[in-house]
């Protein structure tokens, strides 16, 4: 068993460096434990992650703010808090803050993530306006 604070007792909240565009901290809440990784991550206005997909899928669960989620290909979502996301297994996606609103959501995601390049700025104002 495994008991998820709000985040990993000890561990610092740390700015995301890489496979991220823009200010992005992330906490973790459950290290990788049978396959599965929570995070909780702060996107700053603008921000977002590159393009990737998550070998059995992803649970985004929205805690404050709004942005939006894509899947390659499909229509964009904008996402408030309260709101939850399924992305199915292997689904190419990206998701992150809106242009004027900072977003914060849960990330419960299955099996291995698989990233992939950074998502354009042209394509993130065409999604977010
Ligand atoms: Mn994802």
């Amino acid at each position: 068993m495994y008991v998820a604070r709000r985040r990993v007792e000890g561990a610092e909240s740390a700015l995301t460096t890489t496979t991220f565009t823009g200010t992005v901290w992330r906490d973790s809440v459950m290290p990788t434990t049978d396959g599965t990784t929570i995070n909780d991550v702060f996107f700053g206005p603008g921000s977002r992650t590159f393009w990737h997909h998550h070998e059995n899928g992803q649970l985004l669960i929205v805690l404050s703010g709004s942005g939006f989620v894509r899947p390659d290909g499909g229509e964009p979502a904008r996402i408030e808090a309260g709101d939850v996301v399924w992305v199915p297994p292997g689904e190419r996606h990206w998701h992150g803050a809106a242009a004027d609103s900072f977003m914060i959501h849960r990330a419960v995601s299955l099996g291995k993530t698989a990233w992939a390049e950074a998502v354009a700025d042209a394509d993130y104002a065409a999604v977010v306006g």
